[in-house]
């Protein structure tokens, strides 16, 4: 599947509505915590800018739920981006209407408007026809730049397309290279990290995976459901009664096809879910009555990193235990670093990951640092996502 990118069209001084992922987290103050999804479109906006196109930016913030939610206002963003670009960058007062239509005509090649939340219309969500026609009208062309979302049929991220030439920005291109290359050949042997919180995010992808991988380790809260399904005792710890069978089913599967999957064998438990919790290392498959996983212990780091270090492929997906927790964080942080210092092809994806990946000060030795989570996930699966299926075939 070869998507078109502007690249392979003509932009100049045409009006191009991009849809960037702008959904970056702002502490109390509407101040911003982390910019790295503004950092990451400068490629699309530096070529879009050079081929004199007028740039129209579209994205959502948070979750307004279809109406005005003041604390939601894309102001610091397009204060932000000005200073990051160095000009000045318009605000429209509503994604659709008058005012952001004047201020589009009124704008020069090289120009950048920034339209409003567009979760600000519930219109956006329900992908409303008369919405995405508004929406379109603004522009010549649409360039998909927000990977992030393309797993949602939203107006900004398909419907739009329905009446303009639709590309794919840098961004996108990258990531969807990126993931189908280590997906559809990978290296063998091939290594799989999964964790996180649900077996149910990830089973479409362990199903998937099992016809690739050589190994999958999985960690965080998704492994006690398997260690439960294998019989062990998991105590009071996370976990999803009714995907016990699902996760049987893919241990069964995973042994008649040779896929080694590897289950904590140690893990750090407390009786309490808070940040200074008194914790003690114990058998993963003999957790106390009362107590609760909250990390992979130290054996189990060390049986990861083994394979980690025998991998040339490897996609992680999900941290190790509960890392908003300091005390809780050794295991993906260690995870974290073995990855990052490995010479294999590696793609990680997920925020929890992704940040652990940065911290390690080793993040450019990652293949692809994904900007997706839930997309990332579907796309490993095999999905076609809505806002990829929308853009034009080479
Ligand atoms: P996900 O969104 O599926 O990647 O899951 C991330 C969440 O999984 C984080 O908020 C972690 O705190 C949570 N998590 C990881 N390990 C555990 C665990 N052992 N118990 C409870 N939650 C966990």
């Amino acid at each position: 599947m070869k998507k078109k990118t502007f690249m392979d069209i003509d932009v100049s001084g045409k009006k191009v509505l991009v849809r960037v992922d702008y959904n970056v987290p702002l502490d109390e103050n509407g101040n911003i915590i982390d910019d790295t999804r503004i950092i990451a479109t400068l490629p699309t906006l530096t070529y879009l800018r050079k081929n004199n196109a007028k740039i129209i930016l579209v994205t959502h913030l948070g979750r307004p739920n279809g109406s005005v939610v003041p604390k939601f206002s894309l102001k610091p963003i397009a204060k932000r981006l000005g200073q990051i670009l160095n000009i000045e960058i318009k605000l429209s007062k509503d994604v659709v209407g008058e005012d952001a239509h004047k201020l589009v005509e009124e704008m020069n090649e090289g120009d950048v408007v920034l339209l409003e939340n567009v979760r600000f219309h519930k219109e956006e969500e329900q992908n409303d026809e008369k919405f995405c026609k508004e929406l379109a009208s603004l522009a010549d062309i649409f360039v998909n730049d927000a990977f992030g979302t393309a797993h949602r049929a939203h107006a900004s991220t398909a419907g739009v397309s329905r009446y303009l030439p639709s590309v794919a920005g840098f961004l996108m291109n990258k990531e969807l290279i990126s993931i189908s290359e280590v997906i559809d050949n990978p290296t063998k042997p091939f290594l799989v990290i999964f964790g996180g919180a649900k077996v149910s995010d990830k089973i479409g992808v362990i199903n998937r995976l099992l016809d690739k991988a050589t190994t999958i380790l999985i960690g965080g809260a998704m492994a006690y459901t398997f260690i439960a399904a294998k019989g062990g005792k998991i105590g009071m710890s996370r976990f999803e009664e009714d995907k016990l069978e699902i996760a049987k089913l893919i241990l069964e599967e995973a042994e008649r096809r040779n896929v080694k999957i590897l289950l904590p064998v140690d893990t750090v438990v407390s009786k309490e879910f808070i940040p200074n919790a008194v914790a003690k290392t114990v058998d993963s498959f003999n957790i106390p009555d009362g107590y609760q996983g909250m990390d992979i212990g130290k054996r189990t780091i060390k049986a990861f990193i083994k394979e980690i270090k025998k991998a040339k492929t490897i996609v992680w997906n999900g941290p190790m235990g509960v890392y908003e927790f300091d005390k809780f964080k050794k295991g993906t942080n260690k995870i974290a670093k073995a990855v990052a210092k490995s010479h294999a092809i590696s793609v990680v994806g997920g925020g929890d990951s992704v940040a652990a990946v940065n911290a390690t000060g080793y993040a450019d030795r990652i293949t692809h640092i994904s900007t997706g989570g839930g997309a990332t996930l579907e796309f490993l699966e095999g999905k076609l996502l809505p806002g990829v299926a929308v853009l034009d075939d080479k």
